[in-house]
């Protein structure tokens, strides 16, 4: 078995395509405001990179940028600036933050109706509820790439979630933990796994239980061969540089593609899986969040 790889560029494609038409029909074009506050390179290149995307669908942009050493107040005080502009549908936040900035006080200073990655504690519980008003990106891209898979393999979504293991490594606020919750939501049997799986009984106990294997640890070639069951579905959010021997930088997520493709039944490239799909649904929820201006409902994406 050699694993079908999961294209996500295809994937965000075929979601931005009629986000267009959506931006035209509003009386105002949506606003994406991020706020970068920390100098941290990678976040820059991700801003530049959904400026781009967002001017491609008429989807303004506004850049808000904050010294790398700002203290609470200043980010708090730009945050407070963008909840009050009329202009701004939707907020998001680059981390890292500057050192010493509370991370949880300023996702809990954001407006939660502009609150497209979901951090704020109104729109991550919510979500536990299983009634999202935003769901956040990367995982809300996981399981977009896994529905629309099994559209493409012609295999029943509920069908097979129903009968589904779902192993999520990594439990992060903003990837993991959500990650559970969606698929809890689909009725899956879903197990959280944190390093500390890892340390005290190994991994592999864990994710060779997986029928499907969702990987946000942040550790390059975490999961090898050893760690994946014939025929699983495997999920790779991390993104990962590392220096090659060649001492060129490369992308890698947090599974060893090498390894796990002649396992796995589908899989998911890094780069070109997760990421592209991340990006189209964070503009997927601007727009919920300018349309929602106009026509109030609290549920808008799942
Ligand atoms: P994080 O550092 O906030 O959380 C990592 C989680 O993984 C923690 O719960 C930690 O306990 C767990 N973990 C660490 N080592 C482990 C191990 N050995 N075994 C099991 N669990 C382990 O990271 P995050 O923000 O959730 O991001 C995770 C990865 O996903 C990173 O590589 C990040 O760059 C990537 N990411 C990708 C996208 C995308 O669009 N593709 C978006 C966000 C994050």
């Amino acid at each position: 078995m050699t694993a079908h790889l999961i294209d996500g560029h295809g994937c965000a494609r075929a979601l931005l395509a009629g986000l267009a038409d959506e931006v035209a029909a509003l009386r105002t074009a949506p606003v994406l405001a991020t706020l970068v506050a920390g100098g941290d390179h990678g976040s820059a290149l991700y801003h530049r990179r959904l400026q781009a995307l967002a001017g491609r669908l008429g989807i303004g942009h506004t850049a808000r940028e904050l010294p790398p050493d700002a203290g609470q107040q200043q980010v708090l005080d730009a945050v407070a600036a963008l909840n009050a502009d009329p202009a701004v549908s939707g907020i998001l936040l680059l981390r890292p933050l500057p050192p010493g900035v509370d991370e949880a006080a300023v996702f809990a200073a954001l407006d939660p109706a502009k609150d497209v990655e979901a951090v704020h504690p109104e729109n991550a519980g919510l979500l536990a509820l299983g009634v999202p008003r935003f769901v956040p990106p990367t995982p809300a891209a996981v399981f977009h790439l896994l529905d629309t898979w099994l559209d493409d393999v012609g295999e029943a979504r509920a069908d097979f979630y129903h009968r589904s293991r779902i192993v999520v490594v990594g439990r992060s606020n903003t990837v993991g933990r959500p990650a559970v919750a969606l698929g809890c939501a689909r009725e899956a049997v879903v197990e959280s796994v944190d390093e500390w799986a890892d340390r005290t009984r190994g991994l592999g106990r864990h994710t060779r239980w997986a029928d499907v294997l969702i990987v946000a640890a942040g550790r390059p070639g975490l999961i090898r061969a050893e760690h994946v069951t014939p025929g699983t579905v495997v999920i790779d959010v991390g993104i990962n540089a590392v220096r090659g021997p060649d001492g060129r930088v490369r992308t890698v997520g947090d599974v060893d593609a090498t390894s796990v493709a002649p396992r796995a039944r589908a899989l998911t490239p890094v780069p070109g899986g997760v990421g592209p799909v991340t990006d189209a649904w964070l503009l997927r929820s601007t727009v919920a969040a300018a349309r929602n201006r106009t026509e109030p409902s609290l549920q808008e994406v799942s």
